[in-house]
């Protein structure tokens, strides 16, 4: 029934359109995540906007839902939707800066690569994420966690404008002007609204950094976990921190911590003393670096493993978040680790009403990230990882996680946490305006709002 409908598509679109019996379904319809299965009734890669537009209104006329993959990073497996169309804008890259205005226009494909890749040949850049690899789609539209937080705040704070294609297949240009309450909501409240094709983000200047990572083993762990969280306390904006904390190959538990400091080496290492000549530290790679070697100072986690992430957005570090990294990291398998992303700064001050995300007041992003090669692990590894989220959840601020590194099963419940209650009812108007069937249901969904 649905390949007579495909023929209608294939009649009004230029793109490249894939069904399950098609040579490539199965390359185009695998994503980051081994664990995210859904199978697209069709998979359609969009030539340019028209095609898009087509594809929406074409979804709409044949009763599919629809999903959208940019980067394909999703671990929640959102960009896998099962039984819907989706549409892959994972060929939609590039990026054109404006020096003189300082902004950058994207096309909605775009990996973080190709977003510093550009800005970086300005000497400017955009608040984004850490691993190059990952698609600014979703990472922006659920946040964006990066070496740039303290001092710029989250990526969704530095998107001032955007073009979408809505679930009626109207084409909305998104600005303060224009659509506040939409780019309000793009800031934070996911896929929800429609199709992203362009995002447009301010940039800021980034002369120099200082990075690299702290590494701790031994008796004296717990006091360099309580140490970092002394050091984030009275932190400068240009100080961002990321602690890692893994099993050893000897069984034992062991942290990292990773910096990203904005400015001249004197001042980063200032900052971060306390924790460099710490006891249990045994390794240093701390160097001045420019924009994109901090940027690269994750390695790809490459595709096609098997990944369960489930955490909290906390709102106080204390000695119950130091001994769950400990027991945690203690029961981790090779790859599994549990990620404190810690928030301060800009962040903070930038006013609740200019963005709809919902973790401004977290003092850090906490998530167990589990990560294995068979499914014979499965349940073990998704075992560890929802251990850790339990044990951390009492400091939980609303008892939801970071969207962006949501669970393959996260309940309702879940996402409604993650937002505060004013912003979820906005955002529920919102969806109602813009998508009131509920098409766009492949993300963190928001039901529209009952008429
Ligand atoms: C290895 C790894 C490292 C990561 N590092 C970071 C990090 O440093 N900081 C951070 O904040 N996050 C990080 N993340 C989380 C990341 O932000 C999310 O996985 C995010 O969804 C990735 O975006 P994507 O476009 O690649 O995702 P996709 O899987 O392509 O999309 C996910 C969902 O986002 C929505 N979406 C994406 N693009 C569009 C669009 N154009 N229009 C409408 N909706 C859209 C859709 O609902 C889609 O299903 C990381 C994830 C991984 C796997």
């Amino acid at each position: 029934m649905l390949g007579e409908a495909v023929l209608d598509l294939r009649r009004c679109t230029r793109g490249e359109i894939l069904e399950p019996a098609d040579l490539g379904y199965e390359a185009a319809r695998e994503a980051y995540n081994a664990m995210a299965t859904g199978r697209p009734t069709t998979i359609f890669r969009p030539a340019d906007l028209p095609d898009i537009v087509a594809a929406v209104r074409w979804a709409a006329d044949s009763g599919l839902a629809i999903g959208v993959r940019g980067g394909g990073h999703s671990v929640a497996g959102h960009s896998s939707p099962d039984g819907a169309l989706l549409i892959d804008l994972s060929r939609w890259r590039g990026a054109t800066v404006d020096p003189a205005a300082r902004t950058v226009d994207a096309l909605a494909g775009c990996r973080l690569m190709d977003l510093d890749a550009a800005t970086f040949a300005h000497g400017l850049a955009a608040p984004s994420g850490t691993f190059i690899d990952t698609g600014i789609g979703g990472l922006t539209l659920s946040g964006g966690i990066s070496w740039l937080l303290s001092s710029e705040g989250f990526a969704c704070d530095a998107l001032i404008g955007a073009q979408l294609v809505a679930a009626d297949g109207d084409v909305l240009e998104v600005d303060e002007e224009h659509e506040p309450e939409l780019l309000w909501g793009l800031r934070g409240g996911g896929g929800n609204f429609g199709v992203v094709t362009r995002l447009r983000y301010a940039l800021t200047e980034v002369p120099a950094m200082f990075g690299g990572r702290l590494r701790f083993h031994g008796s004296a762990l717990r006091d360099a976990i309580l140490t970092t969280f002394e050091v984030e306390a009275s932190a400068p904006d240009e100080l961002v921190l990321a602690l890692v904390a893994w099993r050893a190959e000897d069984g034992s538990p062991s942290i990292s911590v990773n910096v990203g400091w904005r400015g001249d080496p004197e001042g980063g290492m200032a900052a971060v003393r306390a924790l460099a000549t710490h006891p249990a530290c045994y390794e240093s790679d701390l160097k001045p670096m420019n924009w994109l070697q901090q940027q690269t100072l994750y390695q790809p986690i490459p595709y096609g493993l098997r990944q369960y992430w489930k955490g909290h957005l906390i709102g106080r570090l204390d000695e119950s978040l130091a001994d769950a990294l400990i027991s945690s990291a203690s029961e981790a398998t090779d790859e599994s680790f549990a990620l404190v992303e810690l928030i301060h700064g800009k962040a903070h001050r930038i006013p609740e009403t200019h963005a709809a995300f919902g973790g401004r007041s977290a003092v850090a992003n906490v998530t167990a990230l589990a990560i294995w090669e068979g499914a014979a692990d499965d349940e073990a590894e998704i075992a560890w990882a929802r251990r850790f989220a339990d044990r951390v959840s009492p400091l939980s601020i609303r008892g939801g996680g970071y969207l962006n590194y949501a669970e393959l099963d996260q309940s309702a419940a879940r996402v409604t946490a993650a937002f505060a209650p004013d912003s979820w009812d906005r955002l529920q108007k919102l969806k109602r305006r813009l998508d009131p069937t509920n098409r766009f249901r492949f993300n963190a969904n928001i039901p529209p709002q009952d008429a």
